[in-house]
């Protein structure tokens, strides 16, 4: 089989297929028309479909005689966003958007698992295509809590994520933790109401509050290796009622994220500092606190097995190893809880284009995706999948 001719073949297609997506945005487990096509499509495939955890949809392909199974999954949520792009295909649901590129996961996957149902003959095992929702949130979990691991036993999982900080083209790859361990914090400080003219009277939980947001910076550059990336930030603040009035209490939140081998010990260690610092300020300075720990995603940690067969599949793609880059990012994904499961990967392949307009953050209203691109994700979708299951 010509695998590059026959995904050439169908880059039209599979063009088309992000664009409808694109124009039908959903928002997470409301992807009730996404899943419609997704299901047809993969019907159409001639494979064993279906809906698990909601919106979700799961494709079963068997080869020609039992053996291993790989899961090949694409994201298929959208975002709360107005899309702000002047384009044909532009967005026709009114606050959504696919502003983070799942709809160009999910027609590359559509793409591979067409060109792979027409050689159901020439590779043993199976492959899974798994169509997630929710990712932003964490569609995972519902997923694996689902089965979505099991009959047939899932051995390996491989994922791309569509990336604009990445140069058109260009693959990140790179072995153990690729993408951050998140946990989200909220914190109230609480004081001593009174008039501004007389602060000592109270206990002025904004001064204190500032101090805390100041203070927990150090933890990254004087309580951590810098070589160890660790990143605290508040998103969000909220006290006071009027200018000449002492509040009462603060409430803040924020996220922690972090990159570490030892994803359990170093998180217990680094939630520690943040409280030990939390408790010194207010104790110090006469206030009172609550502190809550909401975990989010693990760490995307990818197995250097896989990756090996994916730099290999990526090699085999473009024709040479020059587009790899090593790569990681303090975002985060719950592909995370795949790859806690079973040996995984999760590769980011690059759309940035100047020229294009694909170089907006993602989560931006403008944000696009380079489409000459997609056609590359198909292709290392279908050379991993073949690759592991038939070595
Ligand atoms: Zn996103
Ligand atoms: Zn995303």
């Amino acid at each position: 089989m010509n695998i590059h001719q026959e995904v050439n073949e169908l880059k039209g297609e599979i063009v088309a297929l992000r664009r409808d997506f694109h124009m039908y945005p959903e928002i997470g487990f409301e992807e009730y028309r996404t899943a419609e096509v997704v299901t047809k499509y993969l019907t159409e495939c001639g494979m064993e479909v279906k809906r698990v955890a909601k919106t979700g949809v799961v494709g079963l392909l068997r080869g020609k005689e039992t053996g291993k199974t790989i899961l090949l999954r694409a994201d298929m949520d959208a975002l709360p966003v107005e899309e702000l792009n002047d384009v044909p295909y532009k967005s026709k649901n009114q606050g959504k958007m696919h502003a983070c590129g799942h709809d160009g996961h999910m027609a590359m996957l559509l793409g591979a698992a067409k060109v792979l149902s027409t050689h159901k003959n020439q590779f043993k095992g199976n492959v899974k295509f798994v169509f997630q929702p929710n990712e932003e949130v964490t569609g995972a979990m519902d997923m694996i809590d689902a089965g979505v691991l099991a009959d047939p036993k899932v051995d390996a999982a491989f994922g791309i994520h569509l990336w604009s900080p990445l140069k058109s083209g260009q693959i990140g790859l790179a072995n153990g933790p690729v993408m951050a361990a998140n946990e989200e914090f909220e914190i109230t400080i609480l004081g001593k109401p009174g008039h501004t003219s007389a602060p000592q009277e109270g206990v002025d939980p904004i001064i204190i509050a500032s101090t805390i947001i100041q203070t927990l910076q150090s933890i990254q550059t004087r309580e951590t290796d810098v070589l160890t990336p660790t990143s605290i930030v508040f998103g969000r603040i909220k006290g006071g009622t009027a200018r000449n009035i002492v509040t009462e209490k603060v409430e803040m939140g924020g996220t922690i994220r972090f990159l570490y081998e030892n994803e359990e010990s170093g998180k217990k260690e680094l939630l520690g500092k943040v409280e030990r610092l939390v408790k010194g300020i207010c104790a110090a300075m006469r206030a009172e606190y609550e502190i809550k720990f909401i975990p989010s995603n693990p760490a995307v940690m990818n197995h250097p097995e896989i990756v090996e067969l994916v730099r290999v599949s990526v090699k085999e793609t473009y024709g040479n190893e020059g587009t790899i880059v090593p790569y990681m990012c303090m975002g985060g994904d719950d592909f995370a809880y795949f790859t806690q499961k079973v040996p995984s990967t999760y590769c980011f392949l690059g759309i940035g284009s100047k020229d294009k307009g694909s170089n907006y953050p993602h989560h931006h209203p403008r944000f696009d995706i380079d489409e000459d691109i997609l056609a590359y994700g198909t292709e290392v979708h279908i050379r991993t999948a073949l690759r592991f299951l038939n070595r």
